[in-house]
């Protein structure tokens, strides 16, 4: 087994508090880190650091676990931008565009669908995310969510099955003749492909009571559980996710005390989204306020045509120091370890002794920047699976 060791580098987050500093990013100055057999299997200081068959010099550059980013939306066809132009014209977001976007998904080819998310999850990888998770949900068929998951297993092991994302069209007169569907045949298509079942528990879209029966029945056949909740406004999301024990609730925006005492109590994670609120020009969720409150954080891009079109983990980053009370350390573990955290990982989204050494290397002395030079691109080489490599 050949070995690498990347040397003289600046600043290495190990996101392991037994490392380096003790703070939860478990930093490292004038670094070096060894991997063999696709593992990290040493991190300690330069002048201590083991012989290896080969030598990478990092040139003083940071050196970070790659981004976890625990839920997007890849899985589509069809451009959105005119909607967007309209919202930032003043038009309001609602979950009603998402018909949209599933009706030039249905028209697309396996092909096209393919190409589509290989692309965006290389432009994920150039900006150092090398988990990712994908959500069907723009099929609402059982052939069509069947092929999505078949698609998104082709790039991930974290493939989501959202069946109930929105109600389509030809059921919009008969709603609970959806979740029968959602909850029979078409989960029974999707299970085969997907690890996690999530809902969109939402005003215009689903409610609670829905919720809670297709999330028992994703757990019945095997499926974790996920929730998109409180994005639009204050609903009971967050507690159900709270009460089924599930690993994450995502959005979180509108919350209210007992939202956070639950958050808390359970060690359910709640997902931040800040490229939504960015493009839907809404209010942040209040990060600090969850850190405050001893609530395990994680941020992710949601990628998606209609409410957060990025694919950028970095920005994610910058909006949630700017924008949600987080510090830029605070923010990086939410990216990383948070993420993982987020899909009930272990292997990822830190860089210990026994973690898959997947990184990203900053053209920057320190992961800081990632907040303080918003929009420029600091990764230049990244390591992670090979399904990713290719794109
Ligand atoms: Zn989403």
């Amino acid at each position: 087994m050949t070995s690498l060791l990347l040397r003289h580098i600046g600043e290495l987050v190990t996101n392991d508090p037994t490392l380096g500093d003790g703070s939860p990013l478990g930093l490292l100055t004038d670094a070096a880190l060894v991997v063999e057999g696709g593992r990290v299997a040493w991190v300690g200081p330069a002048a201590d650091a083991p012989d290896a068959d080969a030598v990478q010099d990092v040139g003083g550059r940071a050196v970070l676990p790659g981004f976890v980013d625990s839920h997007s939306h890849l899985v589509f066809a069809g451009d959105r931008s005119a909607e967007f132009a309209a919202r930032m014209a003043g038009t309001p977001y609602s979950a009603g565009g998402i018909r949209t976007t599933v009706a030039a998904t249905r028209a697309a080819s396996d092909e096209e669908l393919t190409a589509h998310v290989g692309r965006h999850v290389a432009e994920m990888r150039r900006q150092g995310t090398t988990t990712v998770e994908i959500k069907s949900g723009y099929g609402l068929t059982v052939r069509d969510e069947a092929r999505a998951l078949a698609i998104a297993r082709v790039f991930t092991d974290e493939a989501t099955f959202l069946g109930a994302h929105v109600v389509p069209e030809e059921y919009a007169a008969d709603p609970a003749g959806y979740v029968d569907l959602v909850t029979g045949p078409m989960l029974d298509a999707a299970a085969e492909h997907a690890r996690w079942i999530d809902v969109f528990c939402e005003e215009g879209a689903f409610d609670a009571d829905q919720a809670r029966t297709i999330l028992e029945a994703g757990r019945a056949k095997g499926l974790g559980g996920r929730l998109h909740a409180n994005q639009l406004g204050h609903g009971p999301g967050v507690q159900l996710a709270c009460e089924l024990e599930l690993v994450a609730v995502d959005h979180c925006t509108y919350l209210d005390d007992h939202d956070i005492a639950a958050l808390g109590d359970t060690g359910t994670v709640a997902t931040l989204l800040p490229g939504v609120e960015f493009s839907t020009r809404s209010p942040y969720p209040d990060g600090r306020r969850l850190l405050d409150a001893g609530v395990v954080v994680a941020l992710a891009s949601d990628c998606n045509p209609g409410s957060s079109y990025t694919s950028s983990m970095p920005l994610c980053v910058a909006l949630a120091v700017r924008e949600m009370g987080m510090t830029p350390a605070e923010a990086l573990w939410a990216a990383t370890r948070g993420g993982a955290r987020a899909l009930g990982r272990d292997d990822v989204g830190h860089l210990a002794p026994g973690a898959r050494a997947h990184y990203a290397v900053l053209d920057a002395p320190s992961y800081v920047h990632l907040a303080y030079r918003p929009g420029v691109p600091l990764v230049v080489d990244v390591q992670g699976p090979a399904a990713l490599a290719g794109g």
